[in-house]
């Protein structure tokens, strides 16, 4: 529980960032470390509230035991501390940087606007963690003789085949890109999560005894059913990439994108990678000197914002056709559960100009290239208002507004008619399983992650790849004792 008066005598601190100006001049990671000896004062604020909304169902989705470790950081004991986390996520270093912590909504301080900075410590935790040579693999004493193949090495792929290799079994992972991570490393630029931190999990799976297959496209390069017949058990955890189609006229114009192919690409550089490999254009999206307009409003439009900036754009301009948020919540309301109200992520704060309650209608162009975006107010049920067109200069344009399901090049058009999909509300078309064996409509195949529920969060990915693998031991040996 941290320390009993702790709340009342420590005010709430985060790590705090490299000032805007210079940040957008490099990719790297820009928060501040905080010292140990803050960190510890942070975990201190824990209240021992009696019913931790945090790690309840409202709160963290893998129910990381949240007040145990903010008291085992209080008491210093670091070790035990990461021993906690680990019970709980595979991969708190990733979470500690990217999760948007529903977590430190449901903290029952945040009924005073101060939640205990829970994603500080956890990410803290993993990192001193990592300084004093606590991460290092474990492999399994005794194996099963089973074999397992997971496609896909996102977040739920490379969690579903850590765990299943610690309870014994022979797993390989086959992923289509040159490197491990899925979205967390071709998505998500390095200024918010630096890849080496996959890097290194990967090199602890690999001693744990998984073996990385890459540059293989289940599907397309190898057949599913081979797959199957090879393994005891296929867990198919390929994401959610395909953006959905935004139906606005001028899409074809030179200067406009989906925001997949501009991210992929300056991941992919920062990468020191080919930036045309797997099938994306070949021809460099930059902008530098250009005037950028970002479609959507959520965590890949953001992305697009901060990777221009870091380009050099002169000015980006994100639309959003919801309403502006409220600046404040009604607490009674909403807590412990996540709130709408105005957020500000760190790229959006480089200077991006926000603008909501706009559709855009159109890209217009001149002798085939984007010149700028026509666009709308909207009223409250999103119809456009008469008469309040207006242009948006702009020399490039990014398309964010989500992803309508898996990939159907590869493992879908293979079982097409075999494989039972449904569509969600968000209307992204998902491969059907429980959420308690996974199970697809063909024998022995699996499904978790973005796949299974529609685009989601790197926390749910780990969630769904530790829960799909219990259900596979369970299935392969009778009984379990990896945690669900
Ligand atoms: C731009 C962007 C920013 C985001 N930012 C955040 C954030 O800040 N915080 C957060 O929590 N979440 C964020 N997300 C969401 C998060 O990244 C995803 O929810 C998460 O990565 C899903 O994990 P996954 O393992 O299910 O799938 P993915 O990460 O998509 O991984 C799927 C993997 O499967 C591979 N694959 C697919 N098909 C095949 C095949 N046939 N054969 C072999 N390999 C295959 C792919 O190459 C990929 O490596 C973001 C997403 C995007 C797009
Ligand atoms: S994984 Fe996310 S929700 Fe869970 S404790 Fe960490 S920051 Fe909070």
């Amino acid at each position: 529980m941290g320390k009993v008066t702790g709340f009342m005598e420590i005010d709430r601190q985060v790590g705090k960032y490299q000032p805007a100006s210079d940040r957008i001049r490099h990719f790297r990671e820009f928060t501040i470390p905080m010292s140990d000896a803050e960190v510890t004062k942070q975990a201190a604020r824990c209240m021992d509230c009696g019913i931790p909304f945090c790690h309840g169902p409202t709160g963290c989705p893998v129910h990381n035991q949240i007040p145990d470790w903010n008291d085992l950081v209080y008491n210093n004991k670091w070790e035990e501390a990461i021993r906690n986390l680990h019970s709980t996520n595979n991969f708190p270093e990733f979470t500690g940087r990217v999760c948007p912590a529903p977590c430190e909504e449901a903290c029952t301080l945040n009924l005073e606007d101060s939640p205990v900075a829970i994603k500080t410590v956890e990410q803290a935790i993993a990192d001193k963690a990592y300084e004093l040579g606590y991460i290092v693999p474990q492999p399994a004493t005794v194996k099963s003789g089973r074999r397992v193949a997971v496609i896909g090495s996102g977040p739920a792929g490379m969690a579903a085949a850590q765990q299943l290799a610690r309870a014994g079994h022979e797993v390989h992972v086959f992923e289509r890109e040159t490197k491990a991570g899925g979205l967390l490393r071709y998505g998500i630029p390095d200024f918010k999560m630096e890849k080496n931190f996959i890097d290194r999990r990967v090199e602890q799976m690999t001693g744990e005894g998984v073996t990385f297959h890459y540059g293989v496209n289940v599907g397309v390069d190898k057949p599913t059913e081979e797959l199957m017949a090879e393994h005891d058990a296929v867990i198919y955890c390929g994401g959610s990439e395909t953006p959905r189609p935004a139906g606005i006229p001028g899409v074809e114009l030179h200067g406009v994108y989906d925001a997949m192919p501009y991210l992929v690409q300056q991941n992919r550089r920062v990468g020191r990678e080919n930036i045309d490999s797997t099938g994306w254009p070949a021809e460099p999206i930059l902008a530098g000197a250009k005037h950028v307009v970002v479609v959507g409003g959520g965590d890949t439009a953001s992305d697009c914002v901060g990777t221009a900036f870091r380009q050099g754009a002169v000015k980006v301009t994100q639309l959003d056709i919801r309403p502006m948020p409220p600046e404040k919540e009604d607490k009674l309301a909403v807590w412990p559960f996540w709130a709408t109200k105005m957020r500000t992520s760190s790229s959006q704060a480089e200077g991006a100009n926000r603008e909501f309650q706009v559709a855009t209608l159109e890209f217009v162009g001149e002798d085939g290239m984007l010149t700028g975006v026509r666009c709308c107010q909207v009223d409250e049920r999103r119809k456009p208002i008469a008469g309040t067109d207006f242009i948006i200069k702009a020399d490039l344009a990014f398309i964010a507004i989500g992803f309508s399901g898996p990939m159907t090049t590869g493992v879908l058009s293979e079982l097409e008619g075999k494989l039972t999909l449904n569509t969600d509300r968000r209307g992204s078309t998902n491969v059907v399983a429980n959420e308690r064996d996974y199970k697809t409509s063909i024998d022995k195949l699996y499904v978790a992650g973005d796949v299974r529920r529609g685009q989601s969060l790197v926390v749910w990915a780990i969630r769904e790849g530790r829960q799909v693998a219990r259900a596979v031991d369970e299935a392969l040996m009778g009984a379990s004792v990896l945690p669900r």
